[in-house]
């Protein structure tokens, strides 16, 4: 016999964006459901970088962005969380690096006054020198210049951990999911054969929204998918860096990022422009080369003689914007009780949210009373990549 289930809001997606918006709304007091496919975080969130940004990257072309003004909160809004005093209750998860840095390699101070006197980095930009550089730019050889951004990069797989902690018993593992309705009106989904009614049904669920969508018979919102090759190398070489390298233009040309393996080593893992347009047309091979390139270029001191290397394809899903440019900030869209959204950047989960949240508080939708949800299948939380590529 089917189960009937009934809940304020049903979410589908268990990345950032639906673990997210799932514990934030559950402090509210909302009853909520969360229905993963596959394992927690195994989309694009256990893939990223971590970097929790404050819009300093885009503030590179010299312009103030729109993504600048409405990414500039999110680094205080994240450090309060994991100090346990946010709107969420993040203590405990890894801070892997309490500062991004801007370094260029070159004289290329030049280019940087406007980026300076932009409103994201203004008064949150230091240079750095000798001890206090990153551990793996500490070398005599090194000569570029160093700036440290008040952003942080966070260990993504214990973020995912917590944020399923706090989710208690209100995931689901589910895979066949279809629209359930009462007349004419979407009243809640089919879980697997579970009829599952909700207030306010979320997609969450990353390049998982387009086929949904479909599934319901929705064209709009439209999602565009952008594709990036990322390289990924292991040594015991290696230093922890987390910094974007200028190159000369508008995107910073690499962008490193360090995470602890299982084993105890470092892996690097790099994206920037490496990773974009020529990259993604790089087979894996290529792709390797390319990096390593790069790397004996811009830190030749670096050991990487037992180094291993990997690459990884992922598309970043994102609500269309003409001529796959980066959207400026957290995207929802609603249509009765469906929303539909992409957080667009991990660091924008916390403004997915108040999107959502003001969307309820806007219709009047106040937390409900429910029947104690059952046991439920739970989904696993998924492996992060470098365990997995590079074991
Ligand atoms: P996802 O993490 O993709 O989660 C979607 C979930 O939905 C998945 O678990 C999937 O299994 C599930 N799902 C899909 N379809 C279904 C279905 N039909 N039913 C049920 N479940 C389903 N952002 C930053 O802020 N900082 C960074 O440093 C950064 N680095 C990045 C590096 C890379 C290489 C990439 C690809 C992205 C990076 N981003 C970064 C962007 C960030 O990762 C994403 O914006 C964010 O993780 C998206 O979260 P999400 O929850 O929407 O999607």
């Amino acid at each position: 016999m089917s189960q009937s289930l009934s809940t304020d809001i049903l979410i589908v997606g268990g990345g950032i964006a639906g673990l997210w918006l799932n514990a934030r709304l559950r402090k509210l007091g909302y009853a909520t459901l969360l229905v993963e496919s596959a394992g927690l975080g195994g989309g694009q969130s256990l893939k990223s970088q971590g970097i929790i940004h404050g819009g300093a990257k885009y503030a590179l072309h010299g312009a103030l962005t729109g993504a600048s003004e409405a990414i500039a909160d999110m680094p205080r809004r994240w450090r309060e969380a994991l100090a346990g005093g946010g709107e969420l209750d993040l203590s405990g998860v890894r801070l892997l690096s309490d500062a991004h840095y801007l370094w260029s390699p070159g004289s290329l101070a030049g280019n940087l006054t406007s980026f300076f006197a932009s409103k994201a980095v203004r008064g949150r930009v230091d240079q750095v020198k000798g001890e206090q550089l990153p551990p793996a730019l500490q070398h005599p050889r090194f000569k570029g210049k160093v700036y440290r951004l008040a952003e942080l990069v966070l260990d993504v797989p214990s973020l995912i951990a917590r944020l399923a902690e706090l989710a208690d018993g209100s995931l689901l593992a589910g895979h066949a999911i279809a629209p359930l309705y009462e007349g004419s009106e979407l009243a809640g989904l089919r879980v697997d054969g579970r009829e599952i009614r909700a207030r306010r049904i979320v997609l969450g669920a990353g390049a998982g929204n387009a086929g949904l969508l479909a599934g319901l018979g929705l064209k709009q919102p439209r999602q565009q998918l952008r594709p990036l090759h990322m390289v990924l190398v292991k040594g015991r070489g290696l230093k922890p860096l987390y910094a974007h390298c200028l190159g000369g233009g508008p995107k910073p040309r690499i962008t490193v990022t360090s995470h602890p393996a299982a084993d105890g080593q470092w892996v690097w893992y790099l994206g920037g422009d490496i990773a974009e347009a020529d990259g993604v047309a790089r087979d894996e091979a290529a792709q390797i080369a390319a990096a390593q390139e790069e790397l004996r270029r811009l830190l030749p001191w670096i050991d990487l003689s037992d180094a291993r290397w990997a690459t990884l394809r992922v598309d970043r899903a994102e609500p269309a914007q003409s001529g796959l440019t980066r959207p400026d900030n957290a995207f929802l869209a609603e249509q009765g009780r469906l929303l539909v959204g992409w957080p667009t950047k991990l660091a924008l989960a916390p403004d997915l949210a108040d999107r959502v949240v003001a969307s309820l508080e806007r219709d009047g939708i106040a937390p409900g009373s429910h029947a104690p949800l059952p046991e439920l299948p739970r989904p696993p939380l998924a492996q992060p990549v470098w365990e997995e590529l590079l074991p």
